[in-house]
């Protein structure tokens, strides 16, 4: 495969880009090479600026749910951009958002737009700060939340797949308010919970974990975290910006059968575009300006054209959701393959899967947190990743990442991707 354009292009970016991209993740560092770059990309596939056609497995890292191009969602869009922009004022369209996104999350009275998950996590936790009265919170080792200072502790993601250990300019004043324990360990909670009596504020987590890779939470795990924060009026925060929408319509919420308090969003609520939401029971959400003082704001919140691609796809997916169970079959159909090729080849490996969340993990132990995940065999996944970009398949670009599913991809896709991972061990 030729990369020459993209090398070029590389090259060119880190003139005045730094690290030549806009997130760190897309810069392939930790799996080395030259990121390719996109210029186009329709359905599952996406095609990079040598004229490369690669089967997409990021779904922009989980928001093109239907597939790339999707034609309602671009349709709606063009009409929309014709109406103008942006208004700064309220728009009938942001009721019909709030109203949709209520009819498919039962749990969820009020719900503010805001611009990106980052955004809809760190006002979900100033949320639960105001309504507490409390400074602490928890969270778990990789879990991501977004880049938001409070947040980059111990996280997943991208911190994780560059190796950083303590972000330089987050202060220790806020680093000390986030206390940290292993995800999947209901005991190291309850610890935390004891030491710090009538301090926490909030516990924050990812529901299915998509940031260390895919990562379920074990039998009981997050009833027991209902249960603590039930007990000492912690406020229980799901940061659903990776499963919102994607595990079913009700997102893990639904799937798991737990109620969160407040529930963030991002990545498909916005259907491609810069979209994120934090929302929950009225009791909480009231205490958000200008109904009560916790103040929270965005110049762009509740863009129309943000809003309709958002609208527009999460309409799609209440109406037809049958497209879910196409894409957990499309999902197993994958994971079956992969097992086959894995199976055969002989070395440690596991498969973790949720739905249309998937990760391959080169460890000889089952990766329940972070410090399993971070056990795996990481010049392996380098290597698989490489010769299967090669072989036209665009993989996440680090062992840390989830894979995503989107429902444009056919058996054959899929079956040429099961090829792909045996021509690449
Ligand atoms: C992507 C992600 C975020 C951050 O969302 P951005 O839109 O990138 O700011 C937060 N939480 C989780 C679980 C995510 O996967």
């Amino acid at each position: 495969m030729n990369h020459s354009i993209s090398k070029q292009l590389f090259e060119r970016a880190q003139a005045s880009i730094p690290g030549g991209v806009n997130s760190p993740v897309r810069a392939f560092k930790s799996v080395g090479g030259t990121p390719v770059f996109i210029q186009k990309a329709k359905g599952a596939y996406l095609f990079d600026a040598d004229g490369n056609k690669y089967i997409d497995y990021i779904a922009s890292w989980g928001p093109m749910i239907l597939g790339h191009a999707y034609e309602k969602v671009v349709t709606a869009i063009q009409e929309y951009a014709t109406y103008s922009t942006s208004y700064g004022a309220p728009t009938e369209l942001e009721i019909e958002m709030a109203e949709l996104i209520k009819s498919m999350v039962p749990n969820v009275d009020l719900i503010r737009m805001v611009s990106s998950g980052t955004e809809a996590c760190m006002s979900a936790v100033r949320v639960a700060r105001g309504y507490t009265g409390r400074n602490k919170i928890i969270k778990f080792e990789g879990c991501y939340h977004g880049h938001a200072d409070s947040f980059l502790v111990k996280a997943g993601s991208g911190v994780a797949t560059l190796n950083i250990q303590t972000v330089p300019g987050v202060t220790s004043g806020v680093s000390h308010d986030t206390l940290t324990c292993a995800y999947n360990d209901l005991n190291a909670v309850e610890k935390l919970v004891s030491e710090n009596k009538n301090q926490i504020a909030a516990i924050i987590i990812e529901p299915v974990a998509g940031n260390m890779g895919c990562i379920l939470p074990q039998p009981g795990y997050l009833e027991g975290l209902r249960k603590i924060c039930d007990a000492e009026d912690i406020v229980f925060i799901f940061d659903e910006v990776m499963t919102g929408f994607r595990l079913s319509a009700g997102g893990a919420q639904q799937t798991l059968k737990i109620d969160a308090d407040l529930v963030t969003y991002g990545k498909v609520i916005g259907g491609g575009l810069p979209v994120g939401a934090f929302g929950g029971k009225k009791k909480f959400m009231e205490v958000v300006a200008p109904l009560g003082n916790v103040y929270q704001a965005g110049t762009l919140s509740g863009n129309p054209i943000a809003m309709i691609a958002g609208y527009t796809t999460l309409k799609e997916l209440k109406n037809n959701p049958s497209i879910y169970q196409e894409l957990e079959e499309k999902t197993i159909y994958l994971k079956n393959g992969l097992n086959e090729v894995l199976k055969n080849w002989g070395e440690p490996y596991t498969i973790n899967q949720l739905g249309s969340m998937i990760s391959v993990h080169f460890s000889n132990r089952p990766v329940v947190d972070f410090a399993t995940a971070s056990t795996a065999d990481n010049e392996r996944f380098k290597k698989f990743f490489h010769a299967m970009l090669e072989k036209g398949i665009y993989l996440p670009p680090s062992a840390f990442e989830s894979w995503f599913l989107n429902n444009a991809l056919s058996i054959e896709d899929i079956d040429r991707t099961i090829q792909a991972a045996k021509q690449s061990l």
